[in-house]
């Protein structure tokens, strides 16, 4: 320990001796004779921890039992500052409002803390103090030091915090229960009111819970609530809560949704979780569920009026005897019709107004950078909003009619476009699962390789793995009249569907397209890179041709070139950009 301070304690006047006392001098007097008892009588031995402190903050004498708590050596506390001690997830002590009192000394605003704290340990552990202060002046008045204690009550605050847990927890489940979701859902209000993003209800309720009930027991009937819950914990995200309302009823707090259909997925999701049969005392049990569903959108809500919307919106789903049903609240549903309808005939007008272009990102050979073709990209030139990319509105134009219209569009535009560029350059154009299935989409496509006047052979179509998957009968057939006048299929994103084999299997496909999300991570992600040389292998085995995307730099491309892929298309070799004016044949450089 360091050189002990100059101690001047200020100490009641020495009452005078009590006469003829016949144990002689006092006990206190005998101490105060003699500092150095005093001192580790009462400083150094107390069992509390205790710390001499300047009035900067800085330790300067610790007692053992201080270095217990907070699980540091002497030597490693005297001469640093009280902020070692310190919560890192506190706020600084120093920022803390209304801590230094003006006029008065100027402590350290540690020093000013009274009452229960949080500390660290050494380990990282937390601990919770009761701190209180002894201020200390020198014989002239002026503060000198302090002598702090503090005594440990992480305990008692644990114990505290264990109740308050339990009030807020479901005791069958662990879930949260109805309590603690006022709070959270108040929170999440607060958050959404800030930041804009809507908050999200699913309000969930097991159909047919009491005939399980009254026939396997109750006891049966809590485990299956267990694992009800556990499956409702496990298949939400980190931004949703799930909480046990009560009974066989529970709710999912959704805080990240974008909008309706965001929310309608989460619920399709629970909804397939508890597909799965239980298992109760060796009996298999299916379950099935309702939902009501409620979503805020911009306005103010209160935590009970977006409870009842959902619970409306439940017992509309439960309505005649329902199951499995998921019913959305009007009122969250009207607006979001609302800004589709919008989109939709934005959408409709920007077709005939021109207001469509077609972005061309080259596609190269990955040995030497040629330049084979481009793949056509769609972009939205809107009036007010700017150039959108295809993201931003495509949806919209998969809900009706529009898709034929956009896709026709689409398909004339780049074959004409495609028929001004040099001969062995090829185009490749995407093609929506909607629109494929549509009668007449093969005479389309001969239309527009027609009146370009392009040769079929330089038209690929990009359909994706799921379009191939399902694709009924009739288009199947649609696409092999397609196939047959020589246009070549490409299976986009290829990897990132369930089953590219079987889609591989179902059409003449000539080319896949490796997923850009493989390719972000190639080269620091052991397994991916065993999955791409997989598909890698696959497409070669195969006899396909193959395309990298999504390749932004010059270590992606060796690996995939080093790997045995010949084709590429990425940042790294151009972003998609608008062709330049018809009279220039150049086409856009890449970058
Ligand atoms: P996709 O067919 O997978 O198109 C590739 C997307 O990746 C494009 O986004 C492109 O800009 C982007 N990309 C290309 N290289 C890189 C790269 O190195 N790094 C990164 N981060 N991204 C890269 P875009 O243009 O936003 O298109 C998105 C999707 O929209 C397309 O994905 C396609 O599925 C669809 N789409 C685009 N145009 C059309 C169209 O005319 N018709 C239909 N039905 N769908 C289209
Ligand atoms: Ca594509
Ligand atoms: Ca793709």
């Amino acid at each position: 320990m360091g050189d002990s301070v100059p101690v001047s304690l200020s100490v009641p006047p020495t009452p005078p001796a009590a006469s003829g006392d016949p144990s002689g001098p006092r006990a206190v007097d005998t101490l105060l004779a003699d500092r150095g008892q005093l001192f580790r009588a009462l400083f150094l031995s107390a069992p509390i921890g205790k710390a001499v402190v300047a009035t900067d903050g800085r330790l300067l004498v610790v007692n053992p039992a201080l270095c217990t708590l907070t699980g540091r050596t002497a030597d490693e506390l005297i001469g640093r500052h009280l902020d070692l001690l310190a919560h890192p997830d506190d706020t600084p002590v120093g920022d803390q409002p209304g801590l230094p009192v003006p006029g008065r000394t100027p402590l350290d605003p540690h020093l000013e803390v009274m009452g229960e704290r949080r500390l660290q340990r050494a380990d990282g552990s937390t601990l919770w103090v009761q701190q209180a202060r002894e201020l200390v002046h020198r014989t002239n008045g002026d503060p000198h030091f302090v002598v702090l204690s503090l005594v440990d009550v992480t305990d008692r605050r644990r114990a505290e915090e264990d109740l308050v847990r339990r009030a807020l927890t479901d005791p069958l489940t662990g879930l949260p229960n109805r309590r603690s979701l006022t709070d959270r859902l108040q929170h999440a209000l607060n958050i959404s009111r800030r930041r804009g993003g809507p908050v999200g209800l699913v309000y969930l309720d097991l159909d047919r819970f009491k005939a399980v009930n009254d026939s396997l027991g109750h006891e049966a009937g809590d485990q299956l609530l267990c694992q009800v819950a556990d499956r409702l914990r496990w298949s939400t995200r980190v931004e949703d809560t799930a909480v046990r309302l009560g009974a066989d009823e529970f709710l999912v707090l959704a805080e990240e949704v974008v909008d309706v259909e965001g929310l309608r997925t989460l619920a399709d999701r629970l909804m397939r979780v508890l597909d799965d049969p239980f298992h109760v005392n060796d009996r298999e049990i299916v379950l099935s569920a309702s939902m009501g569903l409620t979503l805020t959108l911009g306005q103010d809500a209160a935590p009970d009026a977006l409870l009842k919307q959902a619970h409306g919106a439940l017992i509309r789903a439960k309505a005649n005897g329902g199951r499995g049903r998921i019913e959305v609240h009007d009122e969250a549903l009207s607006d979001g019709d609302v800004d589709q309808l919008q989109l939709e005939s934005d959408l409709r007008h920007a077709v005939d107004a021109g207001e469509l272009r077609l972005y061309y990102q080259p596609i190269v050979a990955l040995s030497d950078e040629r330049l084979l073709g481009y793949e056509a990209l769609i972009r939205w030139q809107h009036p007010t909003r700017g150039l959108l990319p295809p993201g931003a509105f495509l949806e919209a134009a998969e809900n009706n009619r529009l898709t034929s219209k956009l896709g026709a569009w689409v398909l004339r535009r780049a074959c004409t476009d495609a028929a001004g560029w040099d001969d062995d350059l090829r185009v490749h154009v995407n093609i929506s699962a909607r629109h494929l299935a549509e009668p007449g989409f093969s005479e389309l496509v001969a239309a527009a390789l027609e009146e370009s006047g392009l040769e079929s052979g330089r038209l690929e179509l990009e359909i994706t793995e799921s379009t191939a998957l399902f694709a009924a009968e009739a288009t199947l057939r649609s696409v092999s009249e397609v196939t047959a006048s020589g246009v070549t299929l490409a299976l986009d994103d290829f990897g990132t569907g369930y089953s590219a084999i079987t889609a591989l299997h179902r059409l003449p496909i000539h080319t896949v397209k490796i997923d850009r999300s493989f390719v972000a991570d190639v080269v620091t992600e052991p397994s991916t890179a065993a999955l791409v040389q997989g598909l890698l292998q696959l497409g070669q085995g195969m006899g396909l041709e193959v395309i990298a995307e999504g390749i932004e730099d010059e270590e992606q491309a060796t690996w995939l070139r080093e790997h045995g892929c010949t084709m590429a298309q990425g940042y790294a070799f151009g972003r998609p950009a608008p062709l330049p004016a018809p009279s220039t044949p150049a086409l856009p450089a890449a970058g």
